[in-house]
């Protein structure tokens, strides 16, 4: 197996407050990673530091053999490589549905625009929403946008995915559609890394589950192992609050 995303004393401080204290942690290649914890321990600005919107204070993040700490690394060819799904799904109001998924290919990738547009209807077919791609995306319900953002980041053809509670932000009713869509990328054999509340999801989709408080990894394993054996009290404490 091939180690995809690879982490070593990962540390971010900001100013004095220091928000990740040492973060080791391997992505395998196909793998998906599931990343709970409670609000404010860390787990969107360690996202951040592996697209490198945020620089770490001190350690390493080294993406598909790609050492960001490298100064001969080129940051936007590794970050090309990584699509990033955030709460809000920030879709561009006044392009259609189509134009928001062509937009960055065809000015990014310098992809034709029949290529693109190819792509952008295959992926809204994926997505479930084939018959939505000339519509404005206000016109879309919160899950319907969510689902037309990750056809859009899809349309860069990254091969590692970071989902930030993609579904945190959804009526309840829309959130299943999000998830399912999600899960029949890892099928497909997408490497994920996903913080959410969803532990429905991470117990039946994740490979290993990351527990995270205080800027640490308090506990990692199994989802079967931590969800159903959890070791330390926080977990406990965390399990019991959430689900
Ligand atoms: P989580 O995603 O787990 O809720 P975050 O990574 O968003 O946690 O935040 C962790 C901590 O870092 C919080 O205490 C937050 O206030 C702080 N923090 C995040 N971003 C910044 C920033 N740009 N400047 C200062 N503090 C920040
Ligand atoms: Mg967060």
């Amino acid at each position: 197996m091939a180690v995809k995303v690879q982490v070593r004393d990962l540390h971010k401080s900001y100013g004095k407050t220091e928000v990740l204290k040492g973060l080791d942690l391997d992505v395998q290649d196909n793998e998906v990673l599931c990343m709970i914890g409670p609000s404010g321990s860390g787990k969107s600005t360690f996202l951040r530091c592996l697209t490198h919107l945020e620089t770490p204070t001190k350690g390493q993040i080294i993406i598909n053999g790609h050492d960001l700490s490298d100064p001969q690394t080129n940051i936007n060819t590794v970050r090309e490589n990584i699509g990033m799904v955030f709460q809000h799904f920030n879709l561009f109001p006044h392009l259609t549905v189509l134009q928001n998924i062509t937009l960055a290919p065809v000015q990014l990738k310098k992809e034709t625009p029949e290529q693109a547009e190819q792509t952008a209807r295959k992926l809204l077919a994926q997505v479930g929403l084939a018959d939505k791609a000339d519509v404005m995306p206000t016109s879309l319900s919160g899950g319907q946008q969510q689902r037309v953002a990750i056809a859009r980041t899809l349309a860069m053809h990254p091969q590692i995915m970071l989902f930030d509670e993609p579904t945190s932000a959804l009526d309840p009713e829309m959130v299943g559609d999000v998830l399912a869509i999600m899960k029949q990328l890892a099928q497909d054999g997408m490497t994920m890394i996903v913080v959410t509340h969803e532990m429905g999801f991470a117990k039946e989709v994740a490979d290993q589950v990351v527990f995270m408080a205080d800027g640490l990894i308090q506990e990692q394993g199994k989802p079967a192992d931590l969800f159903n054996h959890p070791k330390s009290p926080r977990l406990q404490d965390f399990l019991n609050k959430v689900i």
